[in-house]
């Protein structure tokens, strides 16, 4: 029995996680993966309820379990909560607490959907990209931090910092992803991203990753400063395969990677410990200016459900199929609003609805 914990959240999640729920139960039948599911109370519903965006009886679950899938959090309701009793500081605090280091999110452009993305669909045909975000360290978690009187002024501050220790698995991970996703028809390729001209933290970065490389020698491996793969990104970005940056420089480049895809309603991601247990969530917030409409994709969440499949239960067969099946539900032309759904536009319901019938049609 393996046992995945799933956080339905606030704003939209609960109603794309339905769906993906739904995903998640059929493949676990059909392949017998012996899965448990359990649903517990996180952020601001959490918050609401018990006074604390993580309660302890969640974080004891989710230490306990294989894999979580988590829906979204946060919303202006809970803007006047205490910045410690924050949705988003409940995330942050259980991201650390499992080590969750490891942040994968693939921008994958869909053919049918190339007309959506920000570029030419010429520069984007084909894009399948994987960013790895370095999560648990450097600049979002650094100390000091603060905010002082300084000279009788108030002055802010914060550190980016990495230990070598933090550097190498994040590095280890990323050589893995790019060799595991290399193919006779694709070569092993990673481009580290630092900030190597101007941070003493960057210098060290590129050493400990040129120090892994060693073991990787059919992984080709470059470096690029971030500036410039910023613009390589928004420019040509299918010269990319595998990125790894740290946890800054990656929350900018994955966003912006996620626009060449056309939807925030399509990426899935994955966050993994050294063990490759992972929490699995949309790269979507919790959208609160359509929560309880009905109309939110719920594919980047059922994404997630395969990526979960894939990373941390090994589950290929059945990543395979749920993949698979959203492909054919684009290509039929299914679309939710987000992605130019127009008046045509299926509910979120509706959505699940064809991802379902179309993994049912494949396994007849
Ligand atoms: P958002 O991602 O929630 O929404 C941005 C825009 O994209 C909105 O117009 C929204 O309607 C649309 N959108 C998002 N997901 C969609 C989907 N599945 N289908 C259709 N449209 C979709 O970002 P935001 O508005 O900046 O943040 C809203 C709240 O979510 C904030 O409280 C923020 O802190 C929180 N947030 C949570 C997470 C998380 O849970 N991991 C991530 C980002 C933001």
């Amino acid at each position: 029995m393996r046992n995945i914990v799933v956080l339905p959240g606030d704003g939209i999640g609960p109603e794309i996680v339905a769906e993906a729920s739904r995903v998640l139960a059929y493949v676990n039948d059909r392949y017998a993966l012996e899965l448990t599911m359990a649903e517990h109370a996180f952020g601001g519903a959490a918050w609401e309820a018990q006074g604390d965006p993580l309660p302890a009886s969640t974080l004891a679950a989710c230490r306990e379990a294989d894999a979580i899938l988590l829906g979204a959090i946060g919303g202006p309701r809970f803007d006047e909560a205490p910045r410690e009793k924050r949705p988003e500081r409940g995330l942050l605090r259980l991201r650390a607490e499992l080590g969750l280091f490891a942040n994968l999110r693939p921008a994958l452009l869909y053919p049918a959907l190339a007309d959506a993305s920000s570029l030419k669909a010429e520069r984007v045909e084909g894009l399948d990209i994987m960013i790895l975000r370095e999560l648990t360290g450097g600049l979002y978690f650094g100390q000091p931090r603060g905010i002082e009187i300084r000279n009788g002024e108030r002055v802010g501050f914060n550190t980016m910092v990495y230990g070598e220790s933090e550097i190498r698995r994040i590095a280890v991970r990323a050589f893995e992803i790019a060799r595991q996703r290399s193919s006779d028809a694709r070569a092993a390729r990673l481009c580290s991203v630092d900030k190597h001209n101007v941070l003493e933290v960057s210098e060290l970065w590129r050493e400990v990753v040129i120090e892994v490389s060693r073991d990787y020698p059919e992984v080709e491996l470059t470096h690029m400063y971030v500036d410039n793969a910023a613009m390589q990104l928004v420019q040509t970005p299918k010269q990319f395969d595998v990125i790894v940056t740290g946890n800054i420089f990656g929350d900018i480049l994955s966003d912006a990677a996620a626009a060449l895809t056309g939807s925030i309603g399509m990426l899935p991601s994955a966050s993994l410990d050294a063990d490759g247990r992972g929490m699995y969530e949309p790269i979507h917030g919790s959208a609160p200016d359509i929560a309880g409409q009905g109309i939110a994709n719920p594919l980047a969440t059922i994404l997630s459900v395969a990526m979960m499949l894939r990373y941390t239960l090994d589950e290929a067969a059945a990543a395979d199929a749920i993949e698979n099946a959203v492909g054919a539900t684009i290509a039929d032309g299914v679309r939710c609003r987000d992605i130019g759904g127009g008046v045509d536009s299926v509910s979120t319901r509706g959505m699940g609805d064809a991802v379902m019938s179309s993994l049912q049609g494949a396994a007849r």
